[in-house]
């Protein structure tokens, strides 16, 4: 019997984009044998849900503006409430695999709202999304955690604002990153060295959340990322790490290295780390995935300071990583040995025996 999978894509979100990239991907790994796909498209601007067509084998979803508007039913079981002109109800879906990145969708409210609906879902629930998607929060929990290597780090809010001296006074850096407490995919996110430089970098990141970060750099990070899956019986695999080289002109893995510029980074799979190293940041992934109440999936990103043979921090757990072509989670399981539809299945398998540990 096909599982009835519903894809949510796109979002209310700065990385909306992403997110079709990412769905498309999704869908494509989803074996047609074994799911009956239905996208449902969030839009940008308004954050309404629409039923799309479901996918034929090997198709991509698309945003339409024409589908009817759908809710997740509370207490429906999975059904979705169908609402055009008389409303009604679909057959429940067996899963929903949020393939959302950054607010409203990696931070907990998508999730809330499928536990109320009842139905099983890939990923984290309503604690671990939010308190990863949580920059301040995260580094907080790891903190208490036991987690060494947290990069020193300040919160600022309208009415709690830092100025640049004091950052660089606090942090003992003149170099910060400035970035939102909530978002992802580098949006909103600067390096500073002087205060008109950091007066606009905080404007610009209050832009996309009232809380924002201030953050040592790490000078000539290596940027690391290990991949973390959780079996259905609860156990963590982490993958080998990788790595991310961003192309000397863009400074940092900035949004353009990210997406814009195909030649914006390269990937390196496995990093070149000695093993003793890959090993500590594969046991620190594992240790933050846990420290933050993550479920299913993370990809754990962590830098390491070239200079310092002991300078490795964890830098941010993504509970919903990108999983377009370029992204490194599913490249870090291929090459483990688990090819993008085997991914799939072992990230719904745990979803399916969650939700049966859960009722
Ligand atoms: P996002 O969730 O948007 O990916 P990150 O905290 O990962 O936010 O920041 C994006 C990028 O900015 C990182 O991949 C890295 O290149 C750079 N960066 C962020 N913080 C620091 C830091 N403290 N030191 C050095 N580089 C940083
Ligand atoms: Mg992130
Ligand atoms: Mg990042």
């Amino acid at each position: 019997m096909r599982r009835k999978v519903a894809l949510l894509f796109g979002g209310r979100s700065a990385e909306h984009e992403v997110s079709i990239l990412s769905a498309g991907n999704v869908a494509r790994a989803l074996d047609p044998d074994r799911y009956a796909v239905t996208p449902i498209a969030i839009d940008k601007e308004t954050g309404a849900w629409r039923l799309c067509p479901a996918l034929a084998a090997g198709e991509a979803p698309a945003m339409g503006q024409d589908g009817p508007l759908v809710a997740f039913l509370p207490g429906g079981g999975g059904r979705l409430a169908i609402l055009s002109d008389a409303a009604a109800l679909s057959e429940p879906f067996d899963v929903v695999v949020p393939v959302l990145h950054g607010p409203n969708g990696e931070d907990g409210t998508v999730q809330g709202a499928l536990d109320l609906a009842g139905v099983p879902y890939v990923g984290s629930g309503v604690v671990g999304s939010a308190a990863a998607m949580d920059k301040d929060v995260a580094k907080r929990l790891m903190r208490d955690a036991g987690l060494p290597m947290i990069v020193p780090f300040l919160a600022a809010t309208a009415r709690r604002p830092v100025s640049y001296a004091d950052a660089a006074a606090a942090l003992e850096s003149r170099t910060l990153f400035v970035k939102p407490a909530n978002m992802g995919s580098s949006v909103g996110v600067s390096r500073v060295t002087d205060p008109a430089q950091f007066d606009r970098a905080a404007a610009h990141a209050f832009g996309y959340d009232e809380k924002i970060l201030i953050e040592r750099a790490v000078p000539q990070a290596r940027e690391i990322e290990c991949a973390v899956l959780e079996t259905p019986e609860g156990e963590l695999r982490v993958s080998p790490p990788g790595e991310i080289a961003p192309a000397a002109a863009h400074g940092f893995y900035g949004y353009d290295a990210k997406y814009l510029d195909p030649d914006g980074a390269a990937l390196l799979i496995p990093a070149a780390l000695d093993a003793a190293r890959a090993d500590r940041m594969r046991e620190l992934a594992a240790r933050a995935f846990a420290a933050l109440a993550c479920a299913g999936l993370a990809r754990v990103d962590l830098f390491l300071d070239p200079a310092d043979p002991a300078g490795i921090f964890v830098n941010e757990v993504n509970t919903l990583p990108g999983f377009t072509a370029i992204s490194m989670y599913p490249k870090l399981w291929d090459a483990a040995g688990l090819a993008p539809p085997a991914l799939m299945d072992a990230l719904i398998a745990h979803a399916l025996a969650r939700h049966a540990r859960a009722v």
